[in-house]
């Protein structure tokens, strides 16, 4: 069987993050008047994730995305250049028009468990020593972005190889943290 690839990030393995890594820059892929936006922080929650909507370089089957605190994201360089890809979707993707790069996407819904954070792909920065990917989100959704059925097996087995347990929502922590927030709008959780 050929050699199954995930993410370009951590096909040869994952790299460890580094302790007290405190953020970087991330840059889009245009060769002239690059989007720039600068990270004050560590990155939290960092995956892989299957879905369709995440931007993925050229070639991968899954993203590579987490989350920081939204005040610690700041656009430094040609912002004019980002344009939000779904205004209506949760998460507000901001691309660069010129290269179709993803730069940050805050959410930004009223009482939604993820709103003040903000998704970022760390691989987008020079910087190394970002809080490692640690599971693997959306797995059955790459088919939907035209992988094979029959490959999943393959992609199920490498990512549990490679450490990244393989779920077909967020992983437990987050789908319980979720819910716990649901239940506690809802009044059903007092604390
Ligand atoms: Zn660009
Ligand atoms: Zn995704």
């Amino acid at each position: 069987m050929a050699t199954v690839s995930i993410h370009p990030a951590v096909d040869n393995g994952v790299a460890p993050g580094r302790p007290g890594f405190s953020g970087g820059t991330l840059t889009c892929n245009c060769a002239s008047d690059p989007v720039a936006v600068e990270i004050a922080s560590d990155c939290l929650h960092n995956h892989v994730c299957g879905c369709t909507k995440c931007w993925k370089p050229e070639g991968a089957t899954f993203s590579m995305v987490s989350v920081v605190p939204s005040d610690k994201v700041r656009v430094v360089q040609n912002g004019e250049k980002l344009k939000v890809v779904d205004p209506s979707a949760l998460i507000q993707r901001h691309a660069c028009t010129s290269c179709g790069v993803h730069m940050h996407g805050p959410v930004t819904r009223e009482n939604h468990p993820f709103t003040g954070l903000t998704f970022i792909h760390t691989e987008l920065s020079g910087e190394e020593g970002w809080a490692p990917p640690t599971f693997a989100a959306f797995v059955s959704s790459v088919i939907e972005g035209g992988t094979r059925p029959e490959a999943m097996e393959g992609i199920r087995a490498r990512l549990n190889e490679l450490g990244l347990p393989p779920y077909d929502a967020l992983s437990p922590g987050l789908m319980d943290y979720i819910a716990t927030f649901t239940a506690r709008a809802s009044g059903v959780l007092k604390d």
